[in-house]
């Protein structure tokens, strides 16, 4: 396994979508790769060997990141397989729409169980890890609809101005480490959790972007790389709108 000399990245959620891009540009960019899955076994497999064809070495760990044990355990198997964790990104997450005259308790509560407690409880575990090493990179991936809010989506909004929130405190509690914690905030990027809404919806979405068209996963990977690198070095507690000019 090539592991000497190489830093190692963990990825959530990472089989599919914006954390597969992501994945795989960290590994283009030389990072050692540990993929996060929840249940899609097949594609994290095929996600793996992708990765090794770009000359990284990737394993998959399978875990719930809303369950404090599992994302202690994605981090324990990181530091078991390659040794330390240079960069964390939390891209886990899920969408439960609905207005709030109608929003079930149970779809407020799992979507701010996977999108915020699943933030905190990765970043809780890779603290001490990268506190040790001195060094590190936390990126979250948080919303603009967490900056602007957006009708039907109260608890996502909520969930991703959360991160945004575990972002700037974390970055004021840990710079001091040598850790950087930054979020990217997508406005509407082409995946399959944009892929159910309604051809009304995306019309009047792509109205509202100056630069006329939706994002693909590769936008929101190359901003997450960026952070990842020396260049973002002196880059901390900061949201980075990734929304051809959604929010501005
Ligand atoms: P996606 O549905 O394609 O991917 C989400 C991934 O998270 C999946 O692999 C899923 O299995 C995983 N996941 C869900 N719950 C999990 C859990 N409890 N534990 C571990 N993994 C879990 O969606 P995507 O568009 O690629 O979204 C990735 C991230 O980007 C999410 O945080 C999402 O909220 C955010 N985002 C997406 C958009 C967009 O337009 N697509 C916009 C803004 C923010």
């Amino acid at each position: 396994m090539d592991i000497v000399g190489k830093k190692a990245a963990v990825v959530t959620g990472g089989a599919k979508g914006i954390g597969r891009a992501i994945a795989l540009k960290l590994a283009e960019d030389g990072f050692n790769i540990v993929v996060n899955y929840r249940s899609s076994l097949n594609s994290v497999e095929k996600v793996i060997d992708e990765i090794r064809e770009r000359g990284s070495e990737a394993i998959a760990v399978q875990g719930d990141v809303s369950i404090f044990e599992d994302a202690k355990n994605i981090m324990k198997q990181a530091v078991d397989t390659f040794g330390r964790i240079d960069v964390l990104v939390n891209n886990a997450g899920i969408t439960r729409d609905g207005l709030i005259l109608r929003m079930k308790e149970e779809d407020f509560d799992k979507v701010i169980e996977v999108n915020l407690k699943g933030a905190f409880n990765c970043i809780r575990h890779v603290s001490p890890i990268m506190v040790k090493q001195r060094s590190g990179k936390i990126i979250s991936i948080s919303s603009v609809v967490g900056v602007t809010g957006n009708a039907g989506q109260v608890n996502y909004s909520a969930a991703k101005a959360g991160i945004i929130g575990i972002t700037k405190s974390t970055a004021r509690e840990l710079a001091s480490r040598g850790i950087n914690v930054n979020a990217v905030a997508p406005g509407f990027i082409k995946t399959d959790m944009t892929e159910v809404l309604s051809d009304k919806v995306k019309d009047t979405t792509l109205n509202n972007i100056p630069l006329k068209k939706f994002g693909n996963a590769e936008d929101v990977a190359n901003v997450v790389a960026f952070l990842a690198s020396p260049s973002a070095d002196y880059v901390t507690g900061q949201v980075i709108n990734v929304d051809g000019g959604m929010v501005m």
